[in-house]
């Protein structure tokens, strides 16, 4: 079997075991005779299936019992529309700190179609010219309904390791691409979200976890799919779930429990990006515009010092069989992305092709 070596920002490398697990039961699923994609989301093998994901996924992230867990779709940008329409007055406005494109995305989606939002605008750069987060600007303004910040910007490669003070405000955030690298206290926010496509499960689900006295104020004209009390109600089956996603991010969510959970991964993570991070600092042919403390462990963005080289490097990693590269369009540059499923040999690997690429270009 062959196997490329997968730095995609998304959808991105599961965990081999996982995919071969699901490769066996695909077309007999549990001595049913069909598939797990051919089953009804109302049958008896999936209720256990959907059931046993969201008991693992509160095991290993300690959801509290007054935290509801929605299987959704529409993705992280179904979310930033059902945010505000769950939660904001139409009087009200929101509080928007703002660390990359995704933030950026969420409060516009806010600010052009729901309501009020201001914009904190919270990376800076230093004097070296590296990019850095300014926690002093996360400030609450009087009267927010609600705070949001996106703890991990995928297509910067700038993470949140700090929470800003929102008070009362309950702090809304997008977990999207470091959901499960490392433990987080849920009782700290009102509400996080994610996609699954980064870490978690193929594309097409969307899981919220929400504080309990936050659902039932949405908007009459919140669309019902989007309503979180509505999906709360039917247990995420108002409509038809993706239940071959909901299916596999049960299969990862037991194979973190099997590594030894989040603190675990964390671990790993840690080794990974500090690996790859150290490399990148120890030479000037490679740099990463961000200063230290802000990086992300998961998506890493860099850049060659000679520019004209971005097309034969993509190539050459290409032939050695390392893809997804290629820096986000909105960016340029590289961007490696190490999620949990990406081994330590991977960042290895990858660690190795710098350096020779390095040694045959240096002038
Ligand atoms: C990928 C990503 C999104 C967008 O998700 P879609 O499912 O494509 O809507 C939003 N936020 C973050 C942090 C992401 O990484």
């Amino acid at each position: 079997m062959f196997r490329a070596w997968n730095y995609g920002a998304g959808p991105s490398v599961m965990p081999l075991e996982v995919l071969e697990e699901a490769q066996r039961e695909f077309t007999d699923y549990n001595d049913t005779g069909i598939s797990i994609i051919e089953m009804s989301h109302r049958s008896a093998d999936f209720d256990a299936v959907a059931k046993d994901a969201e008991a693992r996924l509160r095991r290993i992230m300690d959801i509290p019992d007054n935290y509801r867990v929605l299987f959704e779709q529409g993705g992280g940008r179904g979310q930033f529309a059902a945010i505000p329409l769950n939660l904001l007055p139409e009087d009200g406005h929101a509080d928007y700190f703002v660390t990359g494109h995704w933030s950026r995305c969420a409060y516009r989606e806010c600010a052009e179609r729901y309501g009020k939002a201001i914009l904190h605008e919270c990376v800076e750069k230093n004097a070296q010219g590296e990019y850095f987060i300014n926690y002093d600007r996360m400030q609450v303004t009087e009267g927010a309904t609600y705070a949001y910040a996106c703890l991990n910007e995928t297509v910067n490669g700038i993470e949140m390791f700090e929470l800003p003070d929102t008070g009362d405000v309950p702090l809304i955030v997008d977990m999207s691409s470091n959901i499960l690298t490392r433990p987080v206290d849920v009782r700290k926010f009102g509400a996080i979200i994610f996609g699954a496509q980064k870490n978690v499960a193929p594309a097409g689900l969307t899981v919220t976890i929400v504080r309990e006295d936050l659902i039932g104020h949405a908007r009459k004209y919140c669309p019902s799919v989007l309503d979180w009390q509505v999906l709360s109600s039917y247990d995420s089956m108002y409509n038809t779930p993706n239940t071959f996603s909901w299916y596999m991010a049960g299969k990862v969510f037991k194979w973190i429990e099997n590594l030894g959970g989040v603190k675990a991964l964390e671990e790993r993570n840690i080794r990974k990006s500090t690996l790859l991070y150290d490399y990148i600092d120890s030479t000037d042919f490679y740099c990463c515009p961000i200063e230290r403390k802000d990086r992300s462990r998961v998506n890493c963005v860099f850049t060659l010092k000679d520019e004209s080289l971005n097309a034969e490097f993509l190539e050459r990693a290409k032939r050695q069989h390392l893809i997804g590269l290629k820096g986000h369009k909105v960016l340029g540059g590289m961007r490696a992305s190490i999620y949990n499923a990406m081994s330590v040999e991977g960042v290895e690997v990858l660690v190795d092709f710098l350096r020779c690429f390095e040694i045959d270009h240096r002038a």
